[in-house]
């Protein structure tokens, strides 16, 4: 199988001789925003359909040179992750459950046609570019070094088909805290006009395309003053966020998150999950409808309703918005707390019982 008996892979190193000083970078990581700034360097390994993945590098960041007809300019053929490094008390950096994001990564190119990348070449990238710009993992709350790892078809042939030649980079970004001032709740937007993913489709995986169709609801959203598009599946049932899951907390100590085919499985959220089933809670995988949950927040039996995902770790829904309804949602204290656990351990704050953190 992609993921066991891999060889380490032996990674040539250049070194970027105009990276930045460390006083820039300080500056940079005073106040890192997300996405904008990147470190020194990125990974890349190529992959071909005769010499599997090959040439493995460690280079200075900077633009990629395609062919005008590489096959991802013109299908998609793409897949991506997100994943934070964090910087622990005592300087060490560490992952959060890095083999999900990789798994994940192998369920996405499963789907798109790419090929997989095993695990432990994942990993081993993510310690490879660590290990040049380390420096950048910053060190303030609730910062951290938010790393992109991606693979998308570069063979130039504009026939429809898997492509033969595909490269897989990562790149990092300094983030920083996601709510300054607070948590604040959010107001989603009900998209009644467009979908997510559909049956068969592609929104299990986390391929470029997915985003890019979830632009266009998302400026709905903000027309309509809402942060957030909440999508439903063709038979009324609760999807996910563009960009997070969702999760309902009932009464009666029962913690309920849409399960389906077509949304991407979230690895914040089955951290969650498994710390609320740790406190006794009882996790419920299946589908809700909208149905439920509006009737639920009006009798008083949903006490809470939380978006999550590795950018903003927990959000608790403060409206659900729609062109007929706007229906206020009832804030609780589980959301916040379990939040406050899960960043606790993915800081080194407290005991990681699980074994999710991962030494970079
Ligand atoms: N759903 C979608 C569509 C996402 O893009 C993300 C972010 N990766 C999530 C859910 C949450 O996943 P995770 O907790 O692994 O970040």
């Amino acid at each position: 199988t992609p993921s066991s008996g891999t060889a380490e892979l032996t990674f040539a190193v250049t070194k970027n001789l105009a990276a930045k000083s460390p006083a820039q970078r300080d500056e940079i990581l005073q106040n890192p925003g997300f996405g904008t700034n990147f470190t020194d360097h990125m990974v890349d390994i190529c992959w071909s359909e005769k010499g599997g993945w090959h040439r493995p590098r460690v280079q200075p960041y900077g633009p990629i040179s395609l062919d005008p007809a590489a096959a991802v300019l013109h299908y998609g053929q793409e897949i991506f992750e997100g994943i934070k490094a964090y910087r622990h008390a005592d300087g060490a950096v560490y992952t959060f459950r890095p083999d999900r994001n990789a798994e994940r990564l192998r369920r996405s190119a499963r789907r798109l046609a790419l090929p997989e990348l095993p695990t432990e070449y994942f990993i081993q990238s993510i310690r490879e570019l660590i290990a040049v710009d380390g420096a950048w993992v910053p060190s303030g709350a609730d910062q951290s070094l938010y790393l992109r790892p991606f693979m998308f078809a570069k063979e130039a042939f504009l026939g429809v088909r898997p492509a033969k030649k595909v490269a897989y980079y990562l790149i990092a970004s300094p983030a920083g805290a996601y709510f300054t001032g607070g948590v604040k709740p959010v107001r989603i937007w009900l998209s009644k006009t467009y979908a997510r993913a559909g049956k068969g489709g592609t929104g299990a995986a986390k391929t470029g395309g997915n985003y890019a169709s979830s632009l266009l609801p998302q400026a709905e959203a903000s027309a309509q003053g809402c942060d957030q598009v909440v999508f439903l599946d063709q038979d009324g049932n609760v999807e996910e966020l563009g960009g997070m899951n969702v999760v309902f907390v009932y009464k009666d100590g029962r913690v309920v998150t849409p399960q389906s085919d077509s949304i991407l499985e979230g690895i914040t959220r089955d951290s969650l999950l498994q710390l609320a089933e740790d406190r006794g809670l009882t996790v419920e995988r299946r589908a809700v409808s909208l149905d439920e949950w509006r009737q639920g927040v009006a009798s008083g039996d949903i006490v809470e309703v939380f978006a999550c995902g590795t950018a903003a770790v927990v959000t608790p829904i403060g409206a659900l918005v729609s062109d007929d309804f706007e229906d206020e949602q009832p804030l609780g204290e589980l959301a916040l707390s379990l939040r406050e656990e899960l960043t606790d351990i993915q800081y080194g704050r407290r005991e990681d019982k699980h074994g999710w953190l991962v030494r970079v």
